[in-house]
């Protein structure tokens, strides 16, 4: 079997006692390498002063290498915070409105993926198969291609890819397809995702559809497919079990009471729709008032990029917001929201899913979103909660027994949340049992392997199979 290299920004390092950091994608990628020995390489998450040259810094656990490539401020500054989380975050996920199309972070994007591959290429051997994970590193293929290498490579987006009009906004935006076209298979989380991607191609001409996922650009020929990304299902529903154990999942029930929780948990982003949610739950507390001293909503939010300055607004608009809801509806005795701003660890997390009678997924617009996932993990199949599920998640696609929204339409927020927690033990469980079984099916692990299959099938790099 090929050794695989997996490249991301970030790498998860495994701790001094060699553990691997938790997370459904760190422990499926790292159990692939653990299997076929390989590398990963990333950002070692550093800055380094301008004027020093970055360096590499090589790890062996086990069988895998670990390469970690530093930066300096102004790569991290154009690169990571300029290019990648200012321009092609926000039109990834359709906010036209907040990208930021400076020609230096352009450059910068480009320099620090030829300083990947500048560092890469000295560790490949010919056999290696490559799995480029994510929008930091689309000209990484391009660059390796230059370079001589005519190794197998993949590339997976995490993240949504946008209809040809957004696409088109961006002045590099050729560049950017023409790395895409590099690769020898792209994943996408939906299929949605891929007819976007085919729409591009064809709109400017730049290529075609083969059929059977096949598409030849630039003289190339790729495969473009959808490759749900997911959980480690069953771990998650272990650990859900187990948390009730957890000292912190007991104080939780504990100082809940008999009220209803409603549960949200998203990294502070503006993808995430955090204040249409606060004002759903507002909405259905005002219109509802029965349900007054009744419900506790927490919200998780961990801070996320705050050196990037939409996310510091974002960070006080949602505290001034939750905080002006729970001001206006909060009784005595009780308070609506429960608003933490940081980030809670996965075994508690599971836990708390676990005592949700509502998971509330409101983003509005989202790659997969692996939290509506795990709530349905998490769920007592004997009582399960109800998902409330945003249709623009890429998880809308498998999760067929939750309810969907619009997450723009407060009022039908609102009359979701009122219809699942008024909804009887037999809809419930007839709804969790649609999901669940897929979810157990479909796990990360299974993502991985259909992934690496896909690229060990494509025929020779650049030419159609046979
Ligand atoms: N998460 C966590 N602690 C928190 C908040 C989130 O461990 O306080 C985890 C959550 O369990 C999930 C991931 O972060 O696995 C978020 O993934 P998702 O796909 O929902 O969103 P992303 O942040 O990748 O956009």
């Amino acid at each position: 079997m090929s050794r695989l290299v997996v490249i991301s920004n970030r790498v998860p390092l495994p701790d001094k006692s060699g553990t691997a950091p938790a997370g459904g994608l760190a422990v499926a990628l790292q159990s692939a390498l653990e299997e076929r020995g390989g590398v990963w390489m990333g950002w070692s998450g550093k800055s380094i002063p301008s004027r020093e040259k970055p360096g590499l810094n090589i790890q062996e656990h086990g069988k895998i290498t670990y390469a970690l490539v530093d930066l300096s401020r102004k790569d991290v500054d154009e690169y990571y915070a300029g290019f990648a989380n200012r321009v092609l975050w926000p039109l990834c996920h359709y906010r036209l409105d907040l990208t930021e199309y400076a020609r230096k972070d352009m450059a910068g994007y480009f320099r620090v993926n030829r300083l990947f591959a500048h560092h890469l290429a000295p560790l490949i051997k010919p056999d290696d198969v490559i799995w480029v994970h994510d929008y930091h590193l689309i000209p990484l293929a391009s660059e390796l291609r230059q370079m001589g290498l005519k190794n197998r490579i993949g590339f997976f987006l995490h993240i949504p890819w946008p209809p040809a009009d957004v696409l088109f906004t961006l002045p590099v935006h050729e560049t950017i397809m023409r790395g895409l076209a590099s690769y020898d298979v792209i994943g996408f989380q939906t299929a949605h995702d891929v007819e976007n991607f085919a729409g591009c191609l064809k709109r400017e001409g730049i290529g075609r559809e083969l059929g059977d996922g096949l598409f030849e650009a630039y003289g190339h020929v790729f495969r473009a497919d959808v490759f749900p990304i997911s959980i480690d299902t069953g771990a998650f529903a272990q650990a859900a079990q187990n948390s009730q154990r957890n000292a912190m999942v007991q104080r939780m029930h504990k100082s809940l009471g008999d009220r209803d929780l409603i549960i949200g948990v998203d990294r502070l982003d503006y993808s995430k729709g955090i204040t249409n949610r606060i004002e759903a739950f507002e909405h259905f507390i005002t219109n509802n008032p029965a349900s007054q001293g009744k419900v506790t909503f927490l919200q998780i939010t961990p801070k996320s990029r705050s050196e990037v300055p939409e996310y510091e607004d974002m960070q006080r608009t949602v505290a001034e917001l939750a905080g002006r809801v729970n001001g206006a509806i909060s009784a005595v005795d009780w308070v609506p929201i429960r608003y933490v701003n940081r980030s809670i660890g996965r075994n508690v997390l599971a836990g708390l899913y676990r005592m949700a009678r509502v998971g509330l997924v409101t983003p509005l617009r989202d790659g997969m979103n692996l939290v509506a996932k795990e709530y349905v993990a998490a769920q007592r199949s004997e009582d399960p909660g109800v998902l409330i599920l945003s249709r623009f998640a890429g998880a809308a696609r498998e999760l067929d027994g939750a309810l969907l929204v619009n997450p723009y339409d407060i009022e039908a927020v609102s009359n979701a949340i009122a219809r699942a927690l008024s909804m009887p033990l037999e809809a419930r469980r007839e709804r969790w049992n649609q999901m669940m079984p897929h979810l157990l099916e479909h796990d990360v692990s299974r993502w991985c392997t259909s992934f690496l299959d896909a690229l060990a099938e494509h025929g020779e790099t650049g030419k159609p199979r046979q």
